[in-house]
C-alpha cells in the first residue's frame, strides 16, 4: 500500500468478519478504523443522550435513526485523510449522505470492499464471538481463540459477549441488513468502487485479499 489516502467502506452482513478485517488494516497501514457499532456502545456505557437513545435500537437488532448516525458521523469524517468505515453507510439515505459530506469535504471514497458469507457461518460466528469492549478487538471460540480463555492476548484486558450476539438478537440482525443495507451493495455496483471478496476463507486469506482490493490490484471488481 502506497502513501496515498484510502478511503474505504467496509460492506457485509454481521458477522462477515468487517471488525477483524479493520483491526488487522489499522495494525498494518495508517489507516483508522471508525466503526459506528464502537461508537454506539462507548455512547451507551457512558448513558450519553445519543447512547440512551441509540440503545433500544441496538438491543433489538434494528437500526438507529439515520439522523442521529449521520450527525454523529460528520465529524468523524472531517478528522482524516485516510479511514475505513466499519457499519456504516448502512442505509440508503446514510450513503447518500456520506457522498453529500465527502464532497463537500473533497475526499472522494477510494474503494468499498463488501465482505460475504453464509448465513449459517454468520450465526456460528456471532454467537461464538468475544469482545473487547474497550478497544473493539474481537475473538471467536473456536474459530478464532485468544490464548487465554476470556483475555485479549494485546493488552490483557477482559473479553465479553456482546447482548446482542444472542441467536434472537442476531436472527433479527441479519434481517436488517437483508431489508435496509443489502441494497447498498448495488448502489456502489454502480459507482464501480465495489470488490466483492469471499469472507468464508481463513482471517489471514481475507486480508491478503482485502489488501489488494484497496490497493486497487484487484481486477475482480464486481
Ligand atoms: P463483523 O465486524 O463483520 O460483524 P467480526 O469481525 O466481529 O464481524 O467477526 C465475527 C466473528 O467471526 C468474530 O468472532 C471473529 O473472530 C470471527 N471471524 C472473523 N473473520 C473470520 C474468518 N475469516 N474465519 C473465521 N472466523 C472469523
Ligand atoms: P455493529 O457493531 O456494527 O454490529 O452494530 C451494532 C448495532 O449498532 C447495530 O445492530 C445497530 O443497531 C447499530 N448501528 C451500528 N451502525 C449503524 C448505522 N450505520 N446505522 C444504524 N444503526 C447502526
Amino acid at each position: 500500500m502506497t502513501a496515498q489516502a484510502a478511503r474505504v467502506v467496509f460492506l457485509g452482513p454481521p458477522g462477515a468478519g468487517k471488525g477483524t478485517q479493520a483491526k488487522l488494516l489499522e495494525d498494518r497501514l495508517a489507516l483508522r478504523q471508525i466503526s459506528t457499532g464502537d461508537i454506539l456502545r462507548r455512547n451507551v456505557a457512558e448513558a450519553t443522550e445519543l447512547g440512551r437513545q441509540a440503545k433500544p435500537y441496538m438491543e433489538s437488532g434494528g437500526l438507529v435513526p439515520d439522523a442521529l448516525i449521520v450527525g454523529m458521523m460528520e465529524p468523524e469524517l472531517a478528522r482524516s485523510d485516510s479511514f475505513l468505515l466499519d457499519g456504516f453507510p448502512r442505509t440508503v439515505a446514510q450513503a447518500e449522505a456520506l457522498d453529500a459530506a465527502l464532497r463537500r469535504l473533497g475526499k472522494p471514497l477510494t474503494a468499498v470492499v463488501l465482505i460475504d458469507a453464509s448465513r449459517d457461518v454468520l450465526v456460528l460466528r456471532l454467537t461464538g464471538r468475544w469482545t473487547n469492549p474497550r478497544s473493539g478487538r474481537t475473538y471467536h471460540s473456536e474459530f478464532n481463540p485468544p490464548k487465554v480463555h476470556g483475555v485479549d492476548d494485546l493488552d490483557g484486558g477482559p473479553l465479553e459477549q456482546r447482548r446482542d450476539d444472542t441467536l434472537e438478537v442476531v436472527s433479527e440482525r441479519l434481517a436488517t441488513y437483508d431489508a435496509k443495507t443489502a441494497p447498498l451493495i448495488d448502489y456502489y455496483r454502480k459507482t464501480g468502487l465495489l470488490v466483492t471478496i469471499d469472507g468464508l476463507k481463513p482471517i489471514d486469506e481475507v486480508s491478503a485479499d482485502v489488501l489488494r482490493a484497496i490497493s486497487g490490484e484487484n481486477g475482480a471488481a464486481a
